[in-house]
């Protein structure tokens, strides 16, 4: 819990809160974990979907019995809708990355909402019914367009956790996941790619990290679980965000 205690501190200790989300830097409003009551944490699959990083990705979750979001773009998810199909009846989360992944500090509200809503009627037409979050460009988005977004319903999310800066730098990757998991406590919102020139090299952490992750007894389950499990104080009965069975 080292790095969820030291953000606890920062983030909520500041403001005198004990929210069960954590807010993100990263954008106003956004979450970048969440403060689970089960070993739970979030692998978010960013910038795909990918003719074959995405299904080797789909191949290892599977191995290891772990579920994720896929952060799709939604250029990308009218190319390869037959992906996207497959990612969420393996039982993963299909969320919006955007339509074009350009970056969208500095643009007006107008252009963010036709990004995302374009990209959820892309999710649609892959016959899959869109969550409600989004994750913009870089993890950035402006306040005021945080603030149209939220006032949808469509929930922002970041992460706490990424392998990719220590690949940049050169770090093996087995080396690389175990220095990511090992401060890592439930609640967690992990960073990683299926897609985009960082893809190939963020896939090469991920046996690792579902290994490291086994280790430490931590399950990953798509964010909207995460979250649900936060805000309801609950992690059994949990389907698709929503309680159902006896707690609900
Ligand atoms: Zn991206």
């Amino acid at each position: 819990m080292a790095l969820l205690g030291g953000l606890s501190f920062v983030f909520v200790g500041g403001v005198g809160s004990r929210a069960p989300l954590v807010p993100s830097v990263q954008t106003p409003g956004a979450i970048r974990a969440a403060r689970t009551p089960c070993r739970w944490v979030s692998l978010t699959f960013d910038d795909g979907p990918h003719p074959t990083l995405t299904p080797a990705a789909l191949d290892l979750l599977a191995e290891f019995g772990a579920r994720a979001t896929f952060f799709v773009v939604g250029g990308a998810v009218d190319l390869h809708p037959d992906l996207v199909r497959r990612a969420a009846s393996e039982g993963h989360e299909i969320a919006n990355h955007t339509w074009s992944h350009r970056d969208l500090v500095g643009r007006s509200n107008g252009v963010v909402l036709g990004e995302v809503g374009r990209t959820n009627a892309a999710i649609r037409r892959a016959g899959v019914e869109p969550v409600r979050q989004v994750r913009p460009p870089r993890g950035h988005l402006e306040a005021s367009a945080a603030e149209v977004l939220h006032s949808l319903g469509l929930e922002i999310v970041g992460w706490s956790a990424s392998t990719d800066r220590l690949l940049a730098e050169g770090v093996d990757p087995v080396e690389a996941a175990l220095r990511v998991v090992a401060p890592m406590g439930p609640g967690s919102i992990l960073l990683l790619h299926d897609g985009g020139p960082v893809g190939p090299r963020s896939l090469t952490a991920l046996r690792p990290l579902l290994e490291s992750l086994s280790s430490e007894g931590l399950e990953s389950v798509p964010v909207g679980e995460l979250v649900a499990s936060a805000q309801r104080g609950t992690c059994s009965g949990l389907v698709d965000g929503e309680l159902v069975g006896p707690d609900a």
